[in-house]
């Protein structure tokens, strides 16, 4: 798929002398400061104009010029670590009645500007459908009253607009993720894993109220992300004598031994009568029902504040540029733009379609038909429904594993037993690995089969290191980075097979899933290219990516990327901040291998300047051009700080010590030169929401693919991974065709042509 919608050469040739005004209104949302730096500075580069709408809706109606100001490059500097919204945003009642609308496009005309971008929620989208519905009618007012005259008017026959959705809620239909989403679930897991640790100590339980008046996106996913044991969301509400339910289930978990119990509850839900479950109405069931220790702990605002995240910074960039691009081409107004994401991927809304639709989802909530509103929040948010379930299912917690099969002097099996599916990791490590081990572990003794952990990867599972895993044995794991199962960059050669197909045998395992990096997936293809010669490597194969570098194929995402890539911008702020004493040329080199995505997601979250790439190489005269920007940009006083972003394999001759040589001479004491080589803390770390979400997932549709090669009778091998159905299942003999085996990355990688962004967002000199 085509990354970006509308090429920068287009913007670039279109927008020249055209104007743009960007605001934000309802909700403020971190990241919205990202999507906003990337609209005002797609626009400059394009030579277009761009003004700021100060206060929202409010500020166009006031229109005075402090209100709508014309805005620089340096207007938008270092607002991309910063919550909040940099050009302020407010709930305009005005707005909503017809009069107040006039007005703002009087003040929008006399300016000669009919391009608006707004960035907010569903309140703030329904104000702007009202806007260009009512546009020419508006107009025709203003020129009979003699406010605007003709010229005016025709120059702004039409309002072309682009819609983004700030709102930390994730409420919008059509769109996977809205600005702000990630960020909260960022602050809510930080929350619950605090919580977990003090509730383990003292065998107590916990209630927390998150955010989310209508929408049980944040409850549910920090419920999965956060290891808890119940949830309460507005879409499904319970039963009368909900209450005893919960409380057994909760003694349940505590009888398998759980040591904490965490409840989560958003603050929209009710029962099925529509009464409001409040975090305390929970605390007092669980006080009565288990005669338990419970406290309330209500995150509130704390949930809304605080840096970005690193999605939120990249993902709302992209979003940033496409809105721009969009309303500085298009000639007419068009019905479809809000920008949003489906997987990975910018698509395109329509706007009045998606506020109807998000806005159908309480009345029937209110009606009882739980099942169609669950069916709008999409896809991913009803599977996780049903999958957390079955994480937290109370069953599976007390099973005992089964007796292993008796098999006979054939290695067949004799009699009945459990499907054994074996569980595996190998590769470098990725922070998710432990969550990924663990979800399937419980998902797999939900659905009543035995889980064995394979350990120390292919080395391991060469020397039959064998343990069966218990519900209990993964306790706490999906909270820990690293791998407790342990895990090897080793690919099997040819000379292991033999071994490795006895191993399979002897622990009579039925399907195999092998959660890691480029060594699992060629380990596993030597297994299928070779299973035509042992006969016990036929059995249902599923590979999981998970290595930090996200260079595997037939996923547009794998675990522990946006953990590594989260440690990155971390750095690259802190970076930023040791520089704001002197002038400072900064080169950050990341890992990734032969394959640029953190380095490239890394530059556009931290603010880089410039990306090296393996992709794309480095040459000397690139680097003599980007000296001399720099130079010239530090002579003219325009900058005191410039950061390269350095994949580390960009050039095996341009090292990051080279390129720190030639800063250093080419600053002549005008700036200093400093590197950052990140290296291994990338691997670290607790894993973020979105790697813990993404592992649980995956790990189900593995579940499910072994299952049903099972039912079919087949034994395949696959891999499974993030695509435009979000989250698939592709053959691996397919998969392993799109990859470049030199580099060790997909032939095709869908963000490369992000480097435009930088281009387009990093640099000043057009
Ligand atoms: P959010 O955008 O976060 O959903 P709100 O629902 O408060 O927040 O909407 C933000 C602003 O958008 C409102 O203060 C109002 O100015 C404008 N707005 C909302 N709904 C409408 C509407 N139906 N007609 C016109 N303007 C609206």
């Amino acid at each position: 798929m085509e990354p970006l919608l509308i090429p920068v050469q287009t913007v670039r040739t279109s927008g020249v002398g055209r104007s743009l005004a960007v605001m934000t209104s309802g909700g403020d949302a971190p990241g919205m400061n990202a999507a906003l730096r990337a609209v005002v500075r797609t626009a400059l580069s394009a030579g277009a104009q761009a003004f700021a709408i100060h206060e929202g809706y409010q500020g166009l109606i006031d229109g005075t010029d402090d209100d709508i100001t014309p805005l620089t490059w340096e207007s938008v500097s270092g607002i991309l670590n910063r919550g909040g919204t940099a050009i302020g945003t407010f709930r305009s009642e005005a707005f909503r009645h017809r009069p107040g609308r006039l007005q703002a496009v009087a003040n929008l005309v006399r300016r000669g500007i009919n391009r608006l971008v707004v960035i907010g929620g569903d309140g703030s989208l329904k104000g702007l459908e009202e806007l260009a519905q009512e546009w020419p009618g508006l107009l025709d007012e203003l020129l009979d009253q003699g406010q605007i005259d003709s010229n005016q008017r025709q120059a702004c026959d039409q309002l072309i607009y682009a819609g983004l959705v700030g709102s930390i809620d994730n409420d919008l239909w059509g769109t996977d993720q809205t600005i702000g989403a990630d960020s909260a679930l960022h602050r809510i897991q930080d929350a619950i894993d605090a919580i977990t640790s003090t509730a383990a100590s003292h065998q107590r339980t916990f209630v927390v109220e998150v955010m989310g008046r209508h929408c049980g996106y944040l409850a549910l996913m920090s419920a999965i992300s956060g290891g808890c044991d119940y949830v309460l969301i507005p879409e499904r509400p319970p039963a009368a004598g909900w209450q005893q339910a919960m409380c057994e289930q909760l003694r349940r978990g505590r009888e398998a031994g759980r040591k904490d119990s965490i409840v989560i509850v958003a603050e929209g839900a009710t029962d099925q009568a529509g009464q409001p479950i409040t975090a305390v109405a929970v605390r007092q069931a669980i006080e009565q029902g288990l005669d338990e220790d419970t406290r309330v702990t209500i995150l509130g605002h704390v949930q809304r504040g605080g840096t970005p995240s690193a999605y939120d910074r990249w993902a709302s960039t992209w979003l940033g540029y496409c809105a721009a691009a969009h309303v500085l081409t298009a000639t007419g107004a068009e019905a479809a733009p809000v920008f949003g994401f489906q997987g990975y991927q910018v698509v395109k809304l329509p706007l009045s379609e998606t506020i109807t639709k998000t806005r159908q989802i309480p009345h029937l909530i209110e009606a009882g038909d739980y099942a169609a509103a669950i069916q709008l929040r999409g896809d991913e948010f009803a599977a996780a429904l049903d999958f957390f379930d079955e994480l937290s299912s109370p069953l599976a917690h007390v099973r005992e594993l089964a007796p292993p099969p008796v098999l006979d002097n054939a290695s067949v099996k004799v009699g009945p037993s459990r499907r054994r599916i074996g569980v595996l990791h190998s590769g470098g490590l990725a922070p998710g690995m432990n969550t990924a081990a663990k979800a399937v572990v419980r998902l797999g003794i939900a659905r009543d089969f035995d889980m064995i952990g394979l350990e120390d990867g292919f080395p391991g599972l060469i020397d039959g290191r064998v343990r069966p895993l218990s519900w209990r044995d993964v306790d706490g794991w999906d909270q820990e980075g690293g791998a407790t199962l342990g895990t090897r960059r080793y690919a099997p050669q040819i000379e292991d097979l033999y071994a490795i197909g006895r191993v399979v045998e002897e622990t009579a395992l039925d399907g195999l899933i092998i959660i890691g990096g480029w060594t699992a997936y060629q380990g596993a293809h030597l297994m299928l290219t070779e299973s035509g010669r042992y006969p016990s490597l036929r059995l249902p194969v599923v590979c999981v990516p998970a290595t930090i570098d996200n260079n595997l194929p037939a996923t547009q995402m794998s675990i522990g990327a946006d953990t590594a890539l989260n440690v990155i911008v971390d750095v690259i702020d802190k970076i930023k901040m040791s520089a704001t004493a002197s002038a400072r040329a900064f080169v950050a080199e990341t890992m990734g291998r032969d394959c640029g995505y953190l380095a490239l997601t890394g530059a556009l979250a931290g603010g880089a300047e410039q990306v090296y790439l393996n992709e794309t190489g480095l040459t000397l005269d690139q680097l003599r051009d980007d000296l001399a920007w720099a130079n010239a940009a530090f002579a003219a006083g325009e900058r005191d700080f410039f950061l390269f972003v350095r994949n580390e394999n960009a050039n095996a001759n341009y090292t990051t010590d080279v390129l720190y040589h030639l800063l250093s001479e080419a600053g002549q004491g005008r700036y200093d030169a400093r590197t950052m080589v990140i290296g291994h803390i990338q691997q670290g770390g607790s894993p973020t929401p979105a790697d813990r979400i993404l592992a649980t997932e995956l790990v189900e549709q593995a579940l499910r693919t072994v299952a049903d090669e099972w039912a079919q009778g087949r034994a395949g091998y696959y891999c499974v991974g993030v695509g435009s159905d979000r989250i698939q299942a592709t053959e691996l003999s397919q998969a392993w065709q799109q990859v470049d085996l030199n580099h060790q990355r997909p032939a095709q990688q869908w963000w490369l042509g992000l480097t435009e962004l930088i281009a387009t967002v990093g640099r000043t000199d057009h």
